[in-house]
């Protein structure tokens, strides 16, 4: 048996720049709301309500389509996908369909991702604008621990990019990539600012050794997804090896407990009845709008990647790694500014900072507030300067980000490199009465110098230079042998 996995990902993104929702002039803030105050006639679909497309809308996901390497459609159609469920007042929502002469808004794209050791192009089916449903919210926090269920329409009919690739990523480590890839593109395009709860959305179909594909619902960050499809393969695997088989269904991945759990049945593509939206007639996409909006297309992740690894030195890997977060890509830019040795800093956020905030599961943004450029500029300082070494250097990271805390105090504590000679002869004299024994050991036998090195490594908690600290008792053993 091949345990070959096999991953496609759906992927919802919320259009966060614009002003207002896709086809009405309620707000598309909608966050934080009293819940049911963000609504109208259109997006509540009450008769006689009639939608308007935003026109933004669709420039940025012009935008989108030209950053992704897709093929435009001419006409935007839009069609009504009709389904039953309490989050949508219409019960149907519009959007975009392939078939029956009807046609995505752009398809055959294309991502490259930089795994390190190799790297991808994985290939994107196409990008459909639609609304996005109305949220359920559970006073029990998920649907396991509660006993009823409450809608909130406000977030009913605001904008979407839905973004779907072939079945192109072989592990969970690729589709995480590749999430944080297009959060970046989008951020960059200024379309979706992906720090927002729920603002970039994936569902993930996995299958694995040959088995059914299962769809992974309702997972809310590349980390998570990461999480999802690890958990997700690991079961599969374990039914497979266990004699038993899987079924084709839909799971749903619940965050808090980190597993995936059977979802409401798959609802077959006929069930939909996909047919053209009466209300919004076919629109011609010019061409010379999707040409002004090339010219205009900013610098995107590919391209920066290229530019930091030349401009600062830093390497083409580190340099794709960085750009996987725009936040994080501009706050290396912004720390070089301020303090220099962009290769040192590069690896502080990429090797320390990352490893940090996974472990700890926070926030990229808060992470990024406790490590901001002051601190971090602090902690190159203490080490250009010889105060801290290099692993001394890690410890300082993890601290800031750890307790959120200022290096100055850190520094305050203790913890530094001592580098002082007199401080360390001292130590070394203080080790020297305590093990007369060893002393002599060490004048015979060079190998028991490191006997007394690690006392003194012991009694500064690691601080003293060690190359210094050998030098001096190499030198004391040399003086007590003439004297
Ligand atoms: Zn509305």
């Amino acid at each position: 048996m091949s345990d070959r996995v096999i991953i496609g990902l759906e992927v919802h993104a919320q259009i966060t720049s614009l002003k207002t929702k896709l086809f009405c002039s309620c707000s598309s803030d909608y966050r934080g709301r009293k819940p049911n105050t963000n609504v109208c006639p259109t997006c509540l679909g009450l008769p006689g309500s009639l939608p308007v497309l935003n026109r933004a809308a669709l420039e940025k996901a012009i935008a989108l389509a030209l950053a992704l390497n897709c093929r435009i459609s001419e006409k935007l159609i839009f069609v009504r996908k009709h389904y039953f469920y309490p989050d949508l007042p219409k019960n149907y929502q519009i959007s975009q369909y392939d078939r029956y002469g009807l046609i995505p808004f752009a398809v055959s794209g294309s991502i490259a991702i930089d795994m390190g050791n190799y790297s991808k192009v994985v290939r994107i089916r196409r990008i459909n604008i639609e609304e996005d449903t109305g949220r359920i919210v559970y006073p029990g926090g998920s649907p396991l621990g509660s006993t009823y269920s409450l809608v909130d329409y406000n977030r009913a009919g605001i904008a979407l990019l839905e973004i779907v690739t072939e079945p192109d990523f072989s592990n969970s480590r690729e589709a995480r990539v590749f999430l944080e890839k297009l959060g970046s593109i989008l951020e960059h395009l200024d379309i979706t600012d992906t720090s927002l709860e729920g603002a970039l959305r994936a569902d993930a179909n996995i299958s694995v050794a040959g088995g059914p594909r299962v769809e992974i619902k309702n997972i809310g960050s590349p980390r998570e997804l990461e999480k999802a499809l690890n958990y997700e393969i690991a079961r599969q695997l374990n039914i497979l090896k266990s004699g038993g088989t899987l079924e084709r269904e839909t799971r749903h991945w619940i965050k808090e407990k980190g597993i995936t759990v059977p979802s409401r049945a798959k609802e077959l593509e006929g069930d939909y009845r996909y047919f053209p939206d009466p209300d919004l007639p076919p629109i011609s996409i010019p061409p010379d709008l999707i040409e002004s909006i090339k010219r205009r297309l900013p610098e995107l992740p590919d391209l920066r990647a290229r530019r930091l690894a030349e401009e600062y030195g830093i390497g083409s890997y580190m340099a794709s790694v960085l750009v996987l977060n725009k936040r994080l890509c501009d706050h290396f830019e912004n720390t070089v500014r301020l303090c220099g040795n962009p290769k040192l800093v590069s690896s502080i956020l990429v090797n320390e900072f990352l490893r940090w905030v996974d472990e700890l599961d926070l926030d990229l943004g808060e992470g990024l507030r406790r490590l901001n450029s002051k601190r971090l500029c602090r902690i190159v300082d203490y080490l250009e300067k010889g105060l801290i070494s290099v692993k001394l250097l890690k410890e300082y990271v993890r601290r800031v980000i750890v307790e959120n805390t200022d290096p100055e105090k850190i520094v305050e504590s203790g913890m530094t490199t001592l580098s002082s000679a007199e401080d360390i002869e001292k130590i070394v004299e203080e080790v020297f009465k305590e093990y007369p024994k060893a002393v002599e050991d060490a004048r015979r036998d060079p190998k028991a110098v490191n006997f007394l090195v690690g006392q003194v490594m012991k009694k500064t908690r690691g601080r003293a230079d060690p190359k210094l600290t050998n030098a001096i008792i190499l030198r004391r053993l040399q003086e007590h042998e003439s004297g």
